[in-house]
């Protein structure tokens, strides 16, 4: 394989493309290339048989369950996610009110509607305000050692626990409420890690956690399932556009390889897929998701890439997050009751226990989400993070079902509580596509990990420019593991491809 050194200047059709990846990234890549006259040769490489990546939406318990992304987070004008599904008319009316987009939540997951301890007695509301309000103060004041170079510690999770010590030093209570309000807190680092898609928040870096922007605009759902944003944008593709079951293995670059039907012709990169595929191109764009890139980081490039970018993907976080659903015969909670907390009593942030993770791997779940839309059907959507998550991966649906029918028993004090009727659930860390759920960034990793990450490939302007782009959630500074941040990064490096390509190109603008 020669060094074809130069700009590689496509043929009279223009210059080939390819897209590795049909999530919201590679989707938005592509829409917005087939709008611009220069990008004819187009193509996106998925590796399953389906578009939408961690967008994914199922029909189940006669209704819409998302295994994958749920909100729109900051559903409002400066959004492109609340943009496009508002466009496409996706969205519910209230979700579109003035109203609605001017709410901050500050990126905080709302109070419990009741709290149930594992000892089967709720836990009264005041208490629960109460450590909820200390606790997201505290995430609130991490926001002040962005930029600062003398931060108290690494990690969001060693400040927080730091304060909480010193605050609960002051706490006058007898030892047993001393333990409950610590039991809570604990519930709400629990919280945190599915937020952040992370095992521990000690493993989440303190000074870059102020970059995450929060949008203003209460949360909101999509009534017939996420997917159907990835549908519309699927739609507007010319047909054939997207190959499915098309893992690709290598990506070769800086090379000179010819296809036998274009003679002469020359492209910088051959994309060689696990079939055996060849795709010779003059542009990439990658958008697999960063756990699967740190799984093939030694094979996925070749040559492999330049040891900053290296570095960088080796530094960053990417965790677990799974959401599991149980489907009742009747709903055992109240009609208003929207997100049930489970509070074990015999844990605290403040103290690490090893325990195996068969034998405790059910504490580390949130709690429930009720779902609403669901008429005649009750259901309930679980989250769990971290390590404990992808144990319950190994486990079969019985166990599973067995596990949490005991854990709720137990904390609503009702022996007698019917079992679920059936469970489904999402395995993210198992996904060979994805490995993990979404980004996050981690201690010994900063911002500019992620700017390194979206650098485009070669970095050198002798050889052929542009010949590997990144995009995906995991390269957006301030919205990694979002669908907006995933959705902006495609586009932005489909304009980066616009703009060598047709320098006098009007790009589209922000949004649409
Ligand atoms: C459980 C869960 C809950 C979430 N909740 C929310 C939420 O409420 N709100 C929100 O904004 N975000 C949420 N997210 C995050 C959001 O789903 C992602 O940030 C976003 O969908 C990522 O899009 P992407 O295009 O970057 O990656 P992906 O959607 O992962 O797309 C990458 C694509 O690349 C394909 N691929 C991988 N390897 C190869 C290969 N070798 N060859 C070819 N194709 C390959 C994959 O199959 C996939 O289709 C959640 C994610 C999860 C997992």
């Amino acid at each position: 394989m020669e060094s074809s050194g130069g700009r590689a200047e496509g043929s009279a059709r223009g210059p080939r493309v390819l897209v590795v990846g049909s999530g919201i990234a590679g989707l938005g890549a592509a829409q917005r290339l087939c709008r611009h006259p220069a990008f004819r040769q187009l193509r996106v490489l998925e590796a399953t048989a389906r578009a939408g990546g961690r967008i994914r939406s199922e029909r189940g318990f006669g209704g819409v369950v998302e295994l994958g992304a749920h909100w729109i987070h900051g559903p409002s004008q400066g959004n492109p996610v609340f943009q496009l599904a508002a466009k496409y008319q996706l969205l519910r009316e209230k979700d579109l009110s003035e109203e609605n987009q001017l709410i901050e939540t500050g990126g905080h997951v709302g109070l419990p509607s009741v709290s149930y301890a594992s000892s089967g007695v709720s836990v009264s509301r005041e208490l629960v305000v109460e450590m909820a309000s200390l606790f997201y103060g505290l995430i609130d004041q991490t926001r002040e050692f962005l930029h600062t170079a003398d931060a108290p510690v690494p990690s969001v999770g060693e400040y927080l626990k730091k304060e909480i010590r010193q605050r609960a030093a002051g706490w006058t209570e007898d030892e047993e409420s001393r333990k409950l309000k610590l039991a809570v807190l604990n519930s709400f680092f629990n919280v945190e890690c599915c937020v952040s898609g992370t095992h521990s928040m000690d493993l989440v870096a303190l000074v870059p956690f102020g970059e995450y922007t929060v949008l203003p605009g209460l949360d909101c759902t999509f009534p017939g399932g996420y997917q159907g944003l990835t549908n519309h944008i699927m739609a507007s593709l010319p047909e054939d556009v997207i190959v499915f079951n098309k893992p690709v293995k290598t990506i070769h670059w800086n090379g000179s390889f010819q296809e036998a039907l274009s003679l002469g012709e020359t492209f910088p990169v051959l994309v060689e897929c696990e079939d055996g595929a060849c795709f010779p191109a003059h542009h990439v764009i990658v958008t697999v998701p960063l756990g699967f890139l740190k799984e093939h980081l030694d094979t996925f490039f070749e040559p492999p890439l330049p040891t900053e970018k290296a570095e960088a993907i080796r530094k960053m976080g990417f965790g677990t997050n799974n959401k599991i659903f149980l489907e009742f015969e009747e709903p055992f909670w109240e009609p208003d009751c929207q997100y049930i907390q489970v509070v074990w009593e015999d844990t605290s942030p403040l103290e690490d226990v090893a325990s195996e993770l068969r034998h405790v791997w059910f504490k580390k779940l949130i709690g429930f989400l009720v779902l609403p839309s669901f008429e005649s059907v009750h259901v309930l959507c679980g989250f769990i993070a971290g390590l404990e998550s992808e144990f319950m991966e190994t486990l079969s649906d019985e166990d599973v079902l067995l596990s949490l029918t005991q854990v709720l028993r137990r904390v609503t004090g009702n022996a007698q509580l019917p079992a679920p009727r059936s469970v489904l659930r999402s395995r993210w860390h198992s996904a060979p596509y994805t490995r993990g759920s979404y980004s996050y960034v981690a201690v010994g990793s900063t911002g500019d990990d992620i700017d390194q990450l979206a650098q485009p490939l070669p970095t050198d302007g002798a050889e052929a420019q542009l010949q590997i782009l990144f995009a995906g959630e995991a390269t957006h500074r301030t919205f990694y593991s979002t669908t907006h941040g995933a959705l902006l990064s495609g586009w932005r490096e489909a304009d980066r491809l616009i703009a060598l390509r047709d320098p006098q190109a009007q790009l589209l603008g922000p949004w649409l």
